[in-house]
């Protein structure tokens, strides 16, 4: 039996510090100066960390990180617009499906699930097709792991004149993003997962003149992300009741990265993590499914070894019953599992999954690459 929390190596909800859920040990009212205080010190972090103070706003709102990517989209994307969503995976097609509820007028290209996303190819539609207003890309798409070119993504889409947004949920604070050298116009990511809160909120970071320029369009009085910020300048207040734990979690959660020496700091743990990971799974005999220079140090896709013997649900228990949880793959190009690298782990846990993976290998008779 294990004696702690499982290790969460899973693309969320993830592993947080005891200091983290500590700080959730208070009830907040929601007019109270200190919570007040709090959450603008919450949402002027979230700018400086890309750079934005001086262009952007941080619009926070409750719920996962879908809920804000909804609302980036429904909002940032006029009625008469027409939004170009890049695809190579499963949080760019469910881009696809909130648009599709919000009746906005949508096209995509897509790419398999191991390649990225390719700038010409966005250069050549957004030439071909002047009605385009939006195009929507995935920072990190967490359905494998790839590293999507956002930086040469956003010169094409700069230099068409046209509004870039962002989901970079699953790499915001791990991999550095500077308002200052990539132009969007809102970029959306969630408490829980490279900043290491706990999950229920999310946010947005507008370019202030594109963030004003939505009012009116949303078709969702929850999702109205300008109200939300009008709200919100006006007296420190949400318009509904707040995450108020998540929140004073959240505060903690960017005190340890700022502790850990911000992005650099998150993204060199991850990184080291992530090569921990991989070198020890390939001398066990597994195969990632990207070649390592399109792999974010964030989460990884194995192959499904192809031994008889090896059972995915036997190997998943097996480990989910030594404390470390991994989670399936969902991939039309191959059969295969995630194993993620972010949340508070350090070397020692993955270590310690690796010496899972071994044990559970042999106890299924699976041959690994060790003798
Ligand atoms: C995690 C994630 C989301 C949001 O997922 P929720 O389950 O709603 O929190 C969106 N996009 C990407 C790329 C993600 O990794």
């Amino acid at each position: 039996m294990i004696d702690h929390d499982p290790w969460l190596l899973t693309p969320g909800p993830l592993t947080t510090s005891r200091t983290v859920k500590e700080a959730m040990l208070h009830d907040f009212g929601s007019r109270d100066q200190r919570f007040i205080e709090i959450n603008k010190q919450v949402r002027s972090r979230l700018v400086d960390i890309i750079d934005g103070a001086s262009s952007h706003v941080c619009v926070p709102l409750q719920g996962s990180g879908t809920f804000v990517v909804e609302a980036m989209l429904s909002n940032f994307v006029p009625r008469d617009g027409k939004i170009l969503i890049l695809i190579n995976g499963a949080y760019g097609e469910r881009m696809r499906t909130i648009c599709g509820y919000h009746q906005r007028a949508t096209e995509t290209i897509e790419w398999p699930e191991d390649q990225p996303v390719d700038p010409k190819s966005v250069a050549a539609r957004l030439s071909a097709d002047p009605d385009i207003s939006h195009v929507a890309i995935v920072h990190c798409e967490t359905t494998t792991g790839i590293l999507n070119p956002i930086a040469e993504v956003g010169e094409v889409v700069a230099k068409a004149g046209r509004s870039y947004l962002i989901d970079s949920m699953s790499a915001f604070g791990a991999l550095a993003l500077s308002a200052q050298k990539i132009s969007f116009d809102a970029l959306v990511a969630s408490s829980n997962k490279c900043l290491e809160g706990a999950p229920g909120m999310g946010f947005c970071l507008a370019r202030k003149g594109a963030l004003e320029a939505t009012q009116g369009n949303s078709d969702s009085l929850c999702f109205d992300l300008y109200q939300q910020w009008k709200g919100l300048e006006a007296n420190g207040q949400w318009r509904f009741t707040p995450p108020t734990h998540c929140i004073l979690a959240f505060h903690q959660a960017l005190n340890e990265f700022d502790e850990e020496g911000g992005v650099a700091g998150r993204g060199g743990r991850y990184r080291a993590n992530c090569e921990l990971l991989v070198t020890g799974m390939r001398k066990l005999g597994f195969e990632t499914l990207l070649p390592d220079e399109l792999q974010a140090p964030i989460i990884v896709t194995f192959k499904m070894p192809a031994d008889a013997n090896f059972d995915f649900q036997s190997f998943y228990d097996g480990l989910s019953a030594r404390g470390y949880v991994i989670y399936p793959g969902k991939l039309t190009v191959a059969e295969s599992f995630r194993m993620g690298c972010i949340g508070r782990l350090y070397a020692e846990q993955m270590q310690g999954a690796l010496d899972a993976v071994k044990t559970v290998m042999k106890e299924m008779g699976v041959a690994s690459g060790q003798p």
